[in-house]
Order: C-alpha cells, then structure tokens, then sequence
C-alpha cells in the first residue's frame, strides 16, 4: 500500500469485537476479533489498536495483525510482562463480546515478488511474518519460492511453534528455530551466500534487533534495497 492509501485507511476508525484470549506462551498472550466484511490487508500490515472501555494512559498503540485475510479474524499477539502498561492491563481484562477501536490497516512489510525470501523474526517479530506463512499456505506456495524462516528467540519459547512447524511442511518453507545472534548470524551468511543478490531480507521486531540484524546484512554486502524492516518500537 502506497501511502495515500496508509492515510485514508488510518482515518478510518472502526470497532473490533473480541472472540476470544488466550495465553500462546509465557508473557504472550493472543486476541482474537471479529473481523469486518470490508476489512482487507495485506499480511505483515499493521493497525493501531485502541482502549475504548476505560481510561488508560496512551490508549493507542501499534500491533501487527498476525493473522491472514484467509482466517476472517483479526488476530494480535503480544508481550504481556508481570507489571504491564495500562494499555495491556485493559487488554486483559477484556471479555468477549467487548470491543477496541482499529485504524489502518498500513504499511509495506509484505513479500511482493517470487525473490528467494529470507524472513527473520526476532522474539514477538514473528507476528507479522505469521501472516505471511499462513497466507502462503492458504494460496498455496505455487511458484515454488525459495522461502525460509529465522526464528531467533533467546527465551527458547518460540510463540506458534507447532503452528509453523505444520505450515512449514504444507508450503515448503524451511524454518530454523535459533537462540543465539551467533547462530542467526550464521544462517544469513549461508542464506547470502546461497542467493547473491537475488535473495530479499524481510526482518520483524524489537527496533534494536531489526537494527542490528540490518546492520549486520549490509556489512555482508546485501543491498539496503534488499532488506525490509519492521521495527517494533516500544520494547
Ligand atoms: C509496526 C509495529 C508493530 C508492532 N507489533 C507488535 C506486536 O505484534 N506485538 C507486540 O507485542 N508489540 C508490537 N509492537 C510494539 C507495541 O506497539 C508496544 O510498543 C509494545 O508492545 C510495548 O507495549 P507497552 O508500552 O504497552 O508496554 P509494556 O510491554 O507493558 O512495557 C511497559 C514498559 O516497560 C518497558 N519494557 C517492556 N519490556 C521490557 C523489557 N524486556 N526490558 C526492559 N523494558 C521493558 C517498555 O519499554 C515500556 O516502557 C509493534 C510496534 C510497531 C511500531
């Protein structure tokens, strides 16, 4: 999406009602809305998602959506630590039927082209690179595209390891689960080596680490064109 498209859809407000919570992991929990029937975006498309029940302090914040249109959901993933933010209080708190405000859907981290993909998630980084998986296994991955996944979490926990464990096999996408830079860093090179300048780099979370991880493709003479971030900032 271009960004006049980005900005006529942040205008648009509309209300989310939830499904259903649960705890994906430890300190990740999941949330699921009803999703409108005009609501479409691409996978790896974010919203900003507001707190409507109660007061908080900054009720409006940014979450990848981490499911695809396919699933006819709106589905966000989260770290919720033991001394959360009020936004993320009241995020718990919810109950079905209970609803947020949403506008977007925006932005461009999507896998446009049959390019060998590398996509890199560092920790939560992984829910928008879900909604890329999960779509191309829904269309099917046809054109045969050399696609793989970096799963770096240095917790071990890995949110929707099973999940991607089945789409993996169903849509011929490789995954290496990592908990260590060493390691990831390790992978890239293999990766870089493989595909020259061919391959695109598609890299998810925490601002530092998409950073870093950026800056570590460019030292390995990948082209900054290559390389498309989605920074998490917040943590
Ligand atoms: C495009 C985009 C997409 C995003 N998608 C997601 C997503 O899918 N899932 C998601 O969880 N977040 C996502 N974020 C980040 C999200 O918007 C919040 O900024 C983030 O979750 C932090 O939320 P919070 O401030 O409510 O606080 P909390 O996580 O409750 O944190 C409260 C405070 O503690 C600090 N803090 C939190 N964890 C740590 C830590 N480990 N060490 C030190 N300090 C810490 C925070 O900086 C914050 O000041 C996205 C951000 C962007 C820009």
């Amino acid at each position: 999406m271009g960004f006049f498209q980005d900005m006529l859809s942040m205008f648009k407000k509309r209300e989310l009602a939830l499904i259903a919570s649960n705890k994906e992991a430890d300190g990740v929990y999941t949330f699921l809305f009803e999703k409108d029937k005009d609501l479409n975006w691409q996978p790896g498309q974010y919203g900003l998602f507001t707190i409507t029940h109660k007061k908080v302090k900054n009720p409006t914040k940014p979450f990848s959506i981490a499911s695809a249109p396919a699933e006819n959901a709106i589905r966000l993933t989260m770290r919720i630590s033991d001394a959360p933010s009020e936004f993320k209080q009241a995020m718990l708190e919810l109950k079905p039927g209970m609803t947020v405000k949403m506008s977007g859907p925006v932005g461009a981290f999507s896998l446009q082209d049959n390019s060998p993909s590398l996509l890199i998630a560092g920790g939560i980084g992984i829910t928008p690179i879900r909604a890329i998986v999960k779509q191309i296994e829904s269309e099917g991955n046809r054109n045969g595209r050399h696609i793989q996944l970096l799963y770096l979490d240095s917790q071990k926990s890995f949110p929707y390891r099973e999940e991607l464990d089945v789409i993996a096999d169903r849509a011929s996408i490789r995954i290496t689960y990592l908990d260590s830079r060493d390691g990831l860093n390790a992978e890239i090179v293999k990766f870089a080596g493989a595909h020259k300048d061919s391959g695109k780099y598609f890299v998810a979370g925490p601002k530092g680490m998409v950073d870093s991880i950026a800056d570590y493709l460019q030292k390995n003479q990948i082209p900054k064109s290559n390389i498309k971030k989605d920074a998490f900032f917040g943590y």
